[in-house]
């Protein structure tokens, strides 16, 4: 009898389920684990026959929300990427995820599930399996891919998931693409586009270095790129310090150096814009407002103002209450967006004293008035607190803190550190924070391109990266970002432009 009920058992198993199968071997799974990037909340490798993603396969889906969308996406996604257009019959599922872009991926017995909370949910089981497949053995070129038994369950640490990406005179429209679609298909979901001094506009052109590429055209064709990704663009113009639109070490500024009859826009050293002139409000508001327009009206526009550290240096910011002229503009600016129903973004570092004892060993860069200020804005001001060190022992994150005690939404920037990574993820987690918006400044190439990704990848999905083959598997994602485009020249994959320096034709 007893035997006869664990063999009932062992059957009623097998129908619910694959969780009793036996376990695939550790070296297998490691293999497998090491190529999902973020790594998911639980994956669970079993010993089953594969899944051949050929004509035959299966597919079950649910959806919690947005059944219709994610249903079509998913089609059109699983043609573009595996080649196959598999029926979508509907999942019994008893538990769909509910958690915004949550996911689940049961592969088990030659059919797949996929169970999701919406359509971006349904969007990263995708990638969750694209990672995941590999091309079936034995022929010259891919007949079908295959996945091995598993099932996944998965969902993001945190709703705002973003990358600070800068376009620098250097970017290609293509390396843009390339930064938007990575950060995509390593699920995040919000993109900062910073141009230096590369924005086009139309009204003021004089912004931009001659032929830069970032015009209002390509703008367009890559927030449509974006959104169909499910990744919001958000424009970047800096209205108070780094007005020179180039990298301080570079002594170069995209107005001055070309047009010096635009000197009274700026203080003399040209690094921040000259606030209490009016032509300077007028003409930053004008800018503002196209770039919004330009990026198709997104609910967020960040607006730079940190490093000022020549402000208030002419002669008429310099014998005025500074403070005032400050807090007047960044309100104008602030209204003109929020009547386009777009949140104001800024950098944190000019809104703490740089004296103040309490923020020793953080950034902070704001004059004895910064507290005031601060108590002056509007209160809906996103607040990006950039620290970009290892957390000290016992680390609270003050700054941060202090944002939020003041009532203001804040995100953790973290730039390269891995620790510091982990540890303003499991901030913004304990404290309900408003998210994370990872830098990368001009380190967006070789390891430190791949460092970053991953870091930024596994602190808003709250997870750890399981390791092995790091810089191959980023490589190869990379590569398959580039099909997507589809990539045409060399200078557009891997991650160097050149495996040599770009001038190397002088006699040695
Ligand atoms: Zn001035």
């Amino acid at each position: 009898m007893r035997r006869r009920m664990i063999l009932w058992m062992a059957g009623a198993c097998c129908v619910v389920g694959v969780s009793r199968a036996a376990p695939l071997n550790e070296a297998e799974s490691r293999l497998i684990k090491a190529r999902l990037v973020p790594a998911p909340q639980t994956v669970t490798l079993t010993d089953g026959p594969d899944i051949v993603m050929d004509a035959s396969l299966e597919v079950m889906f649910a959806c919690a929300r947005d059944q219709q969308v994610a249903a079509e996406q998913t089609a059109e996604t699983f043609k573009a990427w595996f080649g196959v257009s598999p029926d979508l019959k509907p999942a019994k599922a008893a538990q769909v995820p509910q958690k915004p872009d949550a996911y689940r991926i049961i592969a088990a017995r030659g059919s797949l599930t996929i169970e999701a909370a919406d359509a971006g949910g349904a969007r990263n089981a995708l990638r969750t399996l694209r990672q995941l497949a590999e091309p079936v053995r034995g022929t010259r070129e891919v007949k079908a891919y295959f996945l091995p038994e598993l099932v996944i369950d998965d969902a993001p640490a945190m709703a705002f998931r973003g990358m600070h990406i800068c376009w620098f005179p250097e970017n290609t429209p293509v390396q843009i693409e390339r930064y938007i679609r990575l950060a995509a298909y390593y699920k995040l979901n919000a993109v900062v586009l910073e141009p230096w001094g590369t924005f086009v506009s139309e009204k003021h052109p004089e912004l931009a270095w001659p032929g830069s590429s970032m015009t209002v055209q390509e703008v367009r064709r890559l927030v449509k790129i974006a959104s169909g990704l499910g990744v919001t663009l958000i424009p970047q113009f800096n209205l108070f310090g780094h007005a020179a639109g180039s990298r301080v070490g570079s002594g170069k500024h995209v107005v001055m150096d070309l047009h010096p009859e635009l000197q009274p826009l700026f203080e003399p050293f040209g690094w921040t814009w000259c606030l209490s002139n009016p032509e300077t409000a007028s003409l930053i508001e004008e800018v503002v407002v196209e770039m919004h327009e330009a990026f198709g009206r997104p609910p967020y526009f960040h607006a730079g103002c940190d490093e000022a550290e020549d402000m208030g240096t002419c002669a008429v910011c310099r014998r005025t209450d500074y403070t005032a002229v400050v807090q007047k503009f960044l309100t104008r600016i602030h209204g003109a967006l929020a009547a386009r129903g777009c949140k104001m973004m800024v950098w944190h570092d000019m809104l703490v004293s740089a004296g103040d004892k309490r923020w020793k060993g953080y950034v902070a860069n704001g004059s004895a008035q910064s507290e005031a200020l601060l108590d002056a804005l509007p209160k809906d001001l996103i607040i990006c607190d950039w620290q970009y060190d290892a957390p000290k022992k016992n680390e609270t994150w003050p700054t941060l803190r202090y944002f939020k005690s003041k009532g203001f939404p804040v995100m953790a920037c973290p730039w390269e550190n891995a620790a510091g990574y982990r540890s303003l993820g499991a901030l913004v987690r304990q404290e309900g924070l408003a998210g994370m918006l990872c830098t990368t400044w001009h380190h967006l190439y070789g390891s430190g391109m791949q460092q970053i990704y991953f870091r930024a990848a596994h602190a808003t999905w709250g997870t750890e990266p399981a390791g092995g083959h790091e810089n191959l598997v980023f490589t190869q994602h990379l590569r398959q970002v580039g099909w997507d485009i589809p990539v045409k020249v060399y200078e557009d994959t891997g991650t160097y432009n050149t495996q040599l320096p770009e001038k190397t034709a002088t006699p040695r």
